[in-house]
């Protein structure tokens, strides 16, 4: 009989298993991977139950997406036998393996007194290990890796080559005879100790910061219950108040420190080993410098053997450590040895190398529960580059993304491929990452794009680089039509829907700042349907990094004629900024040259975040908005009341009367934890009230929702418990509601647009 496997079953030990799985159920025959997936024939037993058994215990990293089976005359195999690749020519589709932690058997082996792998941090196994990192091209074989530097030795070379050892084909495969070491560096010299982990512990323990060279790139690590190594972490490298990522040994210490459920236990040990957002608990002994004014901390199990080792059971140096990208000024994560050494210097005490290098930097992936679902923060190591399944065939193109947050999307047959987080384009090292990747990719999945997507404004990195790719078709996608749009990829949706786009800001088609956006969409295009009320942003730019600025702006409209003296009002708030420098902004509102007007509602979430005290400045992107959703009470249902102008067209929501409440419940000494809720759920409730009457008045049931707000999950949660059944309502899940997402929805619009009838 003759049986078709498609799906991913290339590079994530298929075949030796099916080898294995012929040898014990006494079958003949053969296995070999084709350009239409592998194909195995097999004589000399029952078929079915073969592929049952075969989908039932297939290797953890493969997916099977379809089974189909031929009876063929008997033809006499004597054996069983794997069969070398045979693709005609055609290019085998198969999905580039993303990083994996360890797995269970390679930590066993590794923790086994007397094993030849006994505490060898780099050991890895058909089933685990790191890929994605280390591929320079495929085919996927060492020879292709950063791996080829190392010569196997003949044990490890015998377990390569026997279908029957766990490690047949494993790629990275290594053993401290022949593989990859560790190298402790202080002071620019190596330290020549017999054992580095050892010396590392030893350094946290008293409190010093260490460099660490991992999977996608390096760590700055240091004891996260140590409140002075935070801080000190917090001043060297940071100068902002972004939350640092923590590492800790077991799901048992982490429900320590925070609330961890099924579902976030489920996320945490998965294979993929995401950052994942926990609630603190109340106390927390996690010093507050981890994540300052933030209800969540993130957690993440140890992924590789190296990071098992430093949480060694018996010894418990730590409960948990501080495992943050090591970068500076926002450029990419260091994955490169020297330049470590350099550019890290002034920020860490000591550094552990290894000589295996990363040829291809994949930060760590974050992860948000909310609601019933998770959302995407970043979507990196152990995701990426695996794809998202679009609906049916379709051309090959770029989404070249947005400036923040950034990815980008290739499209080929009938997938998109979305890249790792790239990050922030003004960063002139982001926009070489961001073009090797792009290269790279290209390469390993064989795309030539015929077209280009970018987003409209004028001012991006990434717009003014897409302009610049010659032959290429190239198309400008709305932003906020954009956010939709990745909802609607990942669905497979056409439209027409209701999108609700819920972000900082974005250019709008008409050259203003847009941000809070009900778009009816679909692929030919869209109609803008409401927005919010446009409000005055002081200083532009300034106003989106210090939100003090911003509640101006919003209040002067609010009070129509007298906000001064209804900011005076506001005590803590004139105290924070003296009467004079808010009367400057002011009259700064009244120009309008200096003081665009922006619907975006992520600077409505400033605003009030200022007026009550929490973050009168963002040190980083959506730090006030973070403190808001932190600050609000849970389990209250008040709510501020909300205009929906409903005669105009398109709706405008007008926020005003809600912000003079505020302000009320302020001076009256209201609690600021009530005040963030009633003020969520008035969002909340406008939103779903806005929709339900344009999906009325346009006989629209599909409900999109997308955009950086939707990161906060008490608003995420509550727009999705107000809606009514009839409506059917999409979220992000496989990748980010954030920019994150833009490039995604830009070449679906694309792909489907370029579709032949
Ligand atoms: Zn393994
Ligand atoms: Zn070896
Ligand atoms: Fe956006």
């Amino acid at each position: 009989m003759l049986v078709r496997v498609e799906g991913t079953v290339q590079g994530v030990g298929f075949r030796p298993f099916v080898f294995r799985l012929a040898m014990e159920m006494g079958l003949k025959g053969f296995v070999r991977n084709t350009a239409d997936g592998v194909v195995i024939e097999i004589e000399g037993g029952e078929g079915q139950d073969f592929i049952e058994r075969m989908r039932a215990d297939a290797p953890p990293l493969s997916k099977i997406t379809g089974v189909s089976c031929q009876v063929l005359p008997h033809f006499g195999y004597e054996d069983f036998r794997i069969l070398e690749s045979r693709h005609d020519g055609r290019f085998f589709f198969s999905p580039v393996c993303p990083d994996i932690s360890v797995c269970d058997d390679c930590l066993r082996e590794m923790r086994a007194a007397g094993d030849r792998r006994h505490l060898y941090p780099f050991i890895n196994c058909t089933n685990c290990g790191p890929r994605y990192s280390i591929i320079e091209r495929i085919p996927y074989d060492r020879a292709n890796t950063t791996m080829k530097a190392f010569t196997m030795c003949p044990e490890c070379e015998k377990e390569y080559k026997n279908p029957m050892d766990r490690r047949f084909h494993a790629e990275p495969d290594a053993c401290p005879v022949c593989g990859p070491s560790l190298t402790l560096v202080v002071h620019g010299e190596p330290a020549g100790v017999s054992n580095p982990i050892e010396t590392v512990c030893r350094f946290l323990i008293e409190g010093k910061i260490v460099a660490i060279k991992g999977i996608g790139g390096f760590h700055l690590v240091c004891d996260a219950l140590n409140p002075d190594a935070v801080q000190s972490l917090r001043e060297r490298k940071r100068k902002n108040n972004k939350p640092f990522a923590l590492m800790a040994g077991s799901v048992k210490i982490i429900r320590k420190f925070c609330e961890v459920g099924i579902r976030e236990e489920t996320l945490l040990r998965s294979v993929q080993r995401p950052v994942v957002l926990l609630e603190k608990k109340n106390p927390c002994a996690i010093p507050d410098a981890v994540a300052p004014k933030n209800r969540y901390i993130g957690f993440m199990l140890p992924y590789t053997p190296l990071h098992w080792m430093l949480f060694d059971e018996k010894k418990r140096l730590f409960e948990a450590l501080v495992m943050t990208s090591a970068n500076i000024s926002e450029e990419p994560i260091v994955i490169d040895n020297a330049h470590a050494m350099e550019a890290l210097s002034g920020l860490a005490d000591a550094f552990l190398l290894h000589n295996r290098d990363i040829h291809t930097r994949v930060d760590d992936s974050v992860i948000k529960p909310a609601g019933k679902g998770t959302i995407f923060i970043r979507r990196a190591r152990g995701f990426a580059p695996g794809l998202v399944k679009l609906p049916g065939e379709g051309p090959e193109v770029i989404g070249a993304g947005a400036d923040l947050k950034n990815t980008f999307t290739l499209t080929k047959g009938d997938s998109a491929i979305p890249s790792q987080h790239i990050g922030d384009m003004e960063n002139p090292r982001t926009l070489v990452f961001y073009e090797e990747t792009l290269e790279k990719l290209k390469n390993l999945y064989r795309v030539r794009p015929e077209a280009i997507a970018f987003d409209l404004h004028p001012g991006y990195f990434s717009t003014s680089w897409a302009q610049k790719q010659d032959g290429l078709v190239k198309i400008g996608i709305q932003h906020h039509y954009a956010h939709i749009a990745s909802v609607m990829a990942e669905k497979g949706l056409r439209g027409p829907c209701v999108g609700v786009a819920f972000d900082g800001t974005g250019y709008g088609t008409d050259g203003t700042l847009w941000g809070g956006e009900f778009l009816a969409a679909s692929i030919d295009g869209f109609e803008r349907a409401g927005h919010v009320r446009p409000f005055p942003l002081p200083g532009g730019e300034q106003a989106i990094r210090e939100p003090w600025k911003a509640a101006i702006g919003i209040v002067k409209q609010a009070a129509n004629g007298d906000a001064l003296s209804l900011l005076s009002k506001i005590k803590p708030f004139i105290s924070r900024h003296n009467l004079e420098n808010i009367k400057v902004i002011l009259d700064v509102c009244d120009r309008p040259v200096f003081s665009p007007l922006s619907s975006g509602a992520g600077r409505l979430f400033d605003a009030v975040s200022a007026l009550l005290g929490l973050t009168d400045v963002n040190t980083f992107e959506g730090e006030a908005a973070i403190s808001l959703e932190s600050g609000a009470e849970k389990g209250n249902e008040d709510v501020y009341p909300v205009d929906i102008g409903l005669k105009n067209s398109p709706l405008v929501l007008d926020f005003s009367v809600t912000i003079l409440e505020i302000i009320n419940d302020i001076i009256k000494g209201r609690p600021v934890g009530l005040i963030a809720a009633k003020f969520h759920n008035a969002v909340a409730a406008a939103i779903v009230r806005t929709v339900e009457r344009i999906s009325m008045d346009r006989g629209i049931r599909d409900i999109v929702l997308s955009g950086g707000v939707f990161q906060n999950s008490y608003l995420l949660s509550s727009v999705l418990r107000l809606f009514p059944s009839n409506l059917r309502v999409f979220v992000n899940e496989a990748v980010p509601s954030n920019d994150g997402g833009i490039s995604l929805g830009q070449a679906y619009i694309l792909r489907e647009r370029m579709k032949k009838p």
